[in-house]
């Protein structure tokens, strides 16, 4: 099954096996999905304060490249997939 996903700051493709974030609403289920570059990664931090100010409960996911390294992949992995924190939290 293929799953095709849409950047949800520039509506272009994302690739599954690319690093991405995914941004589900823990409500519907429904997950938006934005690049892991710094334009997409932004709109998606700003995007996802904007609902929860709201009153909405999201999860955010971080997708890692299929070719990371690390087992257990975080910030500053091996892979370099996120190069910046977002700045949801706080
Ligand atoms: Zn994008
Ligand atoms: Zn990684």
């Amino acid at each position: 099954m293929t799953r095709i996903l849409r950047c949800a700051a520039c509506s272009r493709r994302v690739r599954a096996h690319h690093p991405h974030i995914g941004v589900e609403d823990l409500e519907t289920g429904q997950e938006f999905s934005y690049h892991a570059r710094e334009g997409c990664q932004e709109r998606a931090a700003l995007e996802t304060a904007a609902r929860l100010e709201r009153g909405k409960v999201y999860a955010m996911h971080h997708y890692h490249s299929s070719r990371c390294p690390d087992e257990v992949p975080g910030w500053g992995c091996a892979g370099g997939c996120f190069d910046t924190p977002l700045a949801v939290a706080n």
